[in-house]
């Protein structure tokens, strides 16, 4: 599955695959747009769905 987060400044759509998730956004502040890098907040929820995928693969 792959996750999509938004810029909230120029509201491109990123897409983080589940390897970045695990690997970045688990302990990641910011997530970076590819077009304005913008630093975008990761969102609680995000970050709890990252650590679950952690989880799930035995990390
Ligand atoms: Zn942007």
């Amino acid at each position: 599955m792959k996750v999509l987060v938004f810029c909230e400044k120029c509201g491109n759509p990123k897409r983080l695959s589940n390897y970045v998730l695990k690997a970045y956004i688990a302990t990641a502040h910011h997530v970076y747009c590819d077009v304005c890098q913008h630093e975008n907040e990761v969102t609680s929820n995000l970050r709890r769905y990252a650590f679950q995928l952690r989880r799930k693969q035995g990390y």
